[in-house]
């Protein structure tokens, strides 16, 4: 805030506000000067709120937590300048805001952040994080390997995904990072096939896309397997898939740049004639959220920093035919990566 010239800051993206705070609710808005810092929530939070927030005041309020978060930094000595990030704030909300505001402050009070303040913090995880994560990470390779038991042809895949879904709760998930995506058969050729009424064939490639919470941070990661025995050029995809997921794998490390990851993997493709079928980005930053900075893709010039956790998921999509994706995260060291989910990559047929 002092590098920035901020004397308040308003935040109220709930992945941030946890970050700074360890609120966990699903209501609130954090406002913070220089020297203090309070957070605002409703009454149904009175006690997890007191439990969890160790840095900041609480204040339960009847209204919307933002605006009473806004008028407190509006009356706090010294802060006649408070930033807010204009990617969570709505126009409604701060035509809100301004309108709570006494209206000699509504013009010169709240301004835009240039940049954001909170995720670059978010993006390096510190121990504490690292070992969450990788359990979740863990857990995901229980969830691969107890799944693996579980397929058979004629399986409708929501069977598929309920029973991935069921036992993540019984490990102890407190849910799933995104909606699990199960996709068999020539519909593995869509990218974000989400699980439906179709049953998995007696040949052809199944791809599962899965990730669980666990303290509040997301696990992530893809298997590709094939029922029955596949085709010559389905086994020399899948080969080329993993070479381009390992070849990214060993490209991580500390100052490389996050586009250097994602052409260590198009490369590979590149030289088995997929490149075309290779249609989205290597990876993304995973924490808090599920998608974070930063983005593993093609002119993204950012640096790998050590302690970042970011995916590895190259795939190809042929329409009406199949696609094959493999998925690892990989938490980022001073001299390489470290493959957080260790669980078999080698072509499983069942
Ligand atoms: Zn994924
Ligand atoms: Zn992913």
């Amino acid at each position: 805030m002092t590098r920035t010239g901020l004397q308040g800051l308003i935040v109220t993206h709930l992945p941030d506000l946890r970050y700074l705070s360890g609120f966990t609710g699903s209501s609130a808005a954090l406002a913070v000067t220089r020297r203090t810092a309070r957070l605002f929530t409703d009454g149904r939070y009175t006690t997890q709120a007191k439990e969890e927030v160790k840095s900041a005041q609480v204040e339960i309020v009847s209204g919307p937590p933002a605006v009473a978060a806004v008028q407190w930094l509006a009356a706090q000595p010294g802060v006649d300048f408070a930033g807010f990030d204009p990617a969570f704030t709505t126009v409604a909300d701060l035509a809100r805001w301004k309108a709570a505001l006494p209206s000699r402050l509504r013009r010169s009070l709240l301004s835009a952040i240039a940049a954001p303040l909170v995720e670059p913090l978010r993006l390096v995880k510190d121990e504490e994080e690292l070992a969450i994560m990788k359990e979740a990470a863990q857990l995901g390779c229980a969830l691969f390997d107890h799944i693996l038991t579980f397929l058979r042809p004629g399986l409708r895949e929501i069977e598929v995904a309920a029973e991935l879904e069921h036992q993540a709760r019984l490990l102890g998930a407190e849910g799933m990072s995104f909606d699990t995506i199960v996709a068999s058969g020539p519909r593995s050729a869509l990218p974000h096939g989400h699980a439906t009424q179709a049953r998995l064939p007696r040949r052809g490639f199944l791809t599962l896309d899965f990730g669980i919470i666990l303290k509040g941070y997301c696990s992530d990661m893809t298997r590709t397997i094939h029922f029955g025995t596949p085709k010559a050029q389905e086994r020399d995809a899948y080969q080329a898939v993993l070479e381009a997921q390992q070849a990214a794998v060993a490209a991580v490390s500390a100052g490389v740049r996050c586009e250097e990851v994602d052409e260590a993997a198009r490369g590979v493709l590149r030289r088995a004639g997929l490149a075309d079928a290779f249609t989205h980005s290597t990876g993304h930053g995973v924490g808090l959220e599920i998608h974070e900075s930063p983005r593993v893709g093609a002119g993204q010039t950012a640096r790998l920093l050590p302690g970042m956790v970011i995916t590895i998921e190259p795939g190809i999509y042929l329409p009406g035919r199949f696609g094959i994706r493999i998925e690892d995260m990989v938490a980022v060291n001073r001299n390489g990566g470290q493959v957080l989910t260790p669980a078999p990559k080698a072509l499983i047929e069942l």
